[in-house]
């Protein structure tokens, strides 16, 4: 038997990456029984003749995502682009707060350096930064910043998301021009498309796999109880247990850390109003549950 890492499935079929070999498997009836292969699976299998081979068995997951489907994710980077289109931050931070529930590690990649003045992009960078995030900023377009994104890839299973027009495939082709993904405006159409039937691939970047992905299917934040919230908010937590009531959720309540740091500017405006607004719909939604 061999060892190796689903990288793509199609029609009940897996491609399987074993060293520099690409295996193409199908699943033994008994593991489409109990646990559908995914993409990011390590799986061991029997080669057979001519590249074919059976899955055998699946190894435990760390975690797997529904959609996209993809299991064993180390990381997600979210791309946002500085310019055209302008920076969603409401959208931003709702995703870093879903991938803090999921318990993924995260990372923040700015694009589109180029379009910006030096001093726009920084002053972006370091609200995250500031905030507890890793964050890279990048040009697709003139290869600035690459170095830095295949350090952060080298090795893991990322997951490349952010919304259309950002430039997750500009982004990816100047990681590899072979992957020779549709960009831009002309294939927005076809791109709409590909993204509603396509297949999830782990693409290999240096030692490490990242899939491209449209933005987080559903950015509604589940049910959960208001200290979680705080919890998804790395510079707000850090303060959260100073407040004088336990049970803060640091809006009006005397003797709050985390408005005390909200004055000295110590954590940002724009990201402490998006906190505001999560919790009212945590709120809103303790009501409905
Ligand atoms: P996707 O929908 O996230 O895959 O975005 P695309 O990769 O298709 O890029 C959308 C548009 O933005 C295309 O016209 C790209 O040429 C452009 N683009 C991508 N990255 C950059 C960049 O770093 N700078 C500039 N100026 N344009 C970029
Ligand atoms: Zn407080």
């Amino acid at each position: 038997m061999r060892e190796g890492l689903i990288i793509k499935g199609y029609g009940g079929f897996y491609f399987i990456k074993s060293g520099e070999e690409t295996w193409c498997c199908r699943g033994r009836g008994r593991l489409r029984r109990e646990q559908s292969p995914l993409p990011g699976d390590r799986v061991f299998f029997t080669p057979l003749e001519q590249g074919e081979g059976v899955i055998e068995s699946i190894q435990p997951r760390k975690n797997s995502l529904p959609r996209p489907p993809i299991a064993n994710v180390d990381q997600v980077i979210l791309l946002v682009s500085l310019a055209g289109p302008e920076p969603d931050l409401k959208l931003l931070d709702r995703s870093l707060v879903l991938c803090e529930l999921k318990g993924l590690g995260v990372l923040i990649c700015f694009n589109k350096v180029d379009l910006v003045d030096s001093e726009q992009g920084k002053e972006l960078d370091k609200i995250y930064r500031s905030a507890g995030y890793q964050t890279i900023l990048t040009s697709a377009l003139y290869g600035t910043g690459l170095q830095n994104l295949r350090q952060v890839l080298a090795g893991k299973v990322s997951v490349l998301s952010g919304p259309s027009g950002a430039g997750k495939s500009t982004l990816l082709n100047a990681l590899d021009p072979k992957f020779s993904l549709a960009t831009g405006e002309i294939s927005r159409k076809s791109k709409r498309g590909k993204h509603t039937t396509r297949y999830v691939e782990l693409l290999p970047v240096g030692e490490g796999f990242v899939a491209d992905t449209p933005g987080f299917s559903s950015l509604e934040l589940p049910p959960m109880k208001r200290a979680e919230l705080s919890r998804c908010f790395p510079e707000i937590y850090q303060f959260a247990g100073q407040c004088r009531f336990y049970d803060c959720v640091h809006i009006n309540e005397p003797d709050c850390e985390v408005k005390n740091a909200l004055e000295k500017g110590v954590i940002s405006s724009t990201r402490y109003q998006d906190y505001q607004q999560f919790l009212e719909e945590v709120i809103n939604k303790e009501r409905i549950y």
